[in-house]
């Protein structure tokens, strides 16, 4: 697929993705936009120079702070608008509203994309639950609920900010090392955490009592973000039991800017691993429901550049955002549009490619070695945590650029 736009090779925002966000110019008028090359496209400018039609009706829709309106339209709309703008970068020459339409990203800020009414953060990866098991509960990794249904538990909506917003190291309730016993002291958190992770938005809201099929899953997800789902380790090791994380995770979680839609990773769609024992019947699913996304997951420190501590791949992903999506809502759970469920730090089977610092340090027992030999177990303050992610290569190339936060000391 040919643009009259000079679009790098293997950039992340290739005419085959167009990720929507929302942004500004340091006017703080913020709108929607699509990524393409090195440029945004302005979706209020291109409404109001009339390539969408129904000139008003779009230009309201894309100039709302969020996008959750223009989702809600449904993928039939949604779809149209990527078609539009497709068509535009595919003319032979420059059309004569260039100029008006785009605008360089080096010139813009991001802002959250999107209103999160829920969110909901899964536990799929096999090789983290083993992982993290083993750390926790030596003598039984991986509990007999593991295999049979995708764990999760409802997260906090309030907290998750745009990349590039810093995050306060918490205080809290942590059992000092040499202490007394299952005596707490209320103090700052010193293993600080990142985990890796992708979130999916809903699309499409249902009503309670109704459920969504693993084969109808697609209908109802409308694009996909990297998500950091900042952790204290040592707030969660004695807060989680029995009912699960609370303030080790509630502080802060960090997404990225730009929205993928779905339809732009089709291509990269792959088989994901054996399930054994075979899912009950309502979690079944034919044919290819994983994706093939590389991650990285790089650290920056005051003294030192960024190393790359973490590389990793969601096809590694036991179970898939349908399976996801198709047990969240079996009992009648509703979901909203710009509902975030995100799918649990994503761990691949090497030490390598371990998506924490708990399982890349194990449990702080190793150090994690930076490029310039400074060493980490977690987080310093302003240590500066970058995620990327992206499936293809070269013109075909759909990322979804980077989700990044810097650790700021506790208040
Ligand atoms: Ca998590």
């Amino acid at each position: 697929m040919h643009s009259w736009l000079q679009i790098p090779d293997n950039s992340d925002f290739s005419i085959h993705n167009l990720p929507y966000g929302i942004f500004h110019t340091g006017d703080g008028r913020l709108r929607a936009g699509m990524a393409i090359g090195e440029h945004v496209i302005d979706l209020a400018a291109a409404a109001e120079s009339g390539l969408f039609g129904k000139r008003r009706f779009y230009q309201k829709i894309f100039s709302q702070p969020v996008l959750n309106d223009f989702i809600a339209l449904g993928k039939s709309q949604t779809n149209r608008i990527r078609k539009k703008v497709q068509d535009w970068l595919r003319q032979d020459h420059a059309p004569a509203n260039a100029d008006a339409l785009l605008i360089p990203r080096k010139n813009i800020q991001m802002a959250m994309p999107i209103r999160v009414p829920n969110y909901t953060d899964f536990y799929s990866s096999i090789e983290h639950a083993t992982n993290v098991g083993k750390m926790f509960r030596p003598d039984n990794p991986l509990l007999p609920n593991w295999r049979w249904l995708p764990v999760g538990y409802h997260g906090r909506a309030s907290s998750i900010v745009v990349s590039g917003t810093p995050i306060q190291r918490p205080k809290g309730q942590i059992l000092p090392p040499g202490g007394a016993p299952d005596t707490p002291v209320y103090g700052t958190s010193r293993q600080l955490d990142f985990e890796l992770e992708m979130a999916f938005v809903i699309g499409k809201e249902t009503a309670m009592g109704e459920t969504i099929r693993p084969e109808n899953a697609d209908e109802y997800i409308f694009g996909m973000v990297i998500f950091n789902d900042w952790s204290a380790r040592d707030i969660q090791r004695w807060e989680y039991v029995p009912l699960g994380p609370f303030l080790g995770k509630n502080f802060g979680s960090s997404i990225s800017p730009w929205i993928v839609p779905l339809e732009a990773l089709k291509p990269f769609r792959v088989k994901g691993p054996r399930q054994l024992p075979e899912p009950l019947e309502y979690l079944q699913t034919k044919g290819a429901k994983n994706y093939d996304i590389h991650l990285e997951v790089s650290i920056q420190t005051s003294q030192s550049p960024e190393s790359v501590v973490c590389r990793s791949n969601t096809r590694y992903l036991y179970w898939s955002m349908a399976q996801q999506l198709a047990h969240h809502t079996v009992n009648g759970c509703n979901v909203q549009v710009g509902d975030l469920m995100a799918s649990g730090t994503i761990s691949g089977p090497t030490a390598g490619s371990y998506g924490s610092m708990l399982e890349l340090s194990w449990g702080g027992r190793q150090e994690i070695l930076l490029n310039d030999g400074t060493v980490r177990k977690f987080l310093e303050d302003g240590d500066i945590v970058r995620m990327y992610a992206w499936a293809g290569e070269g013109p075909n190339r759909v990322g979804f650029g980077v989700t990044e936060g810097q650790v700021l000391p506790a208040k």
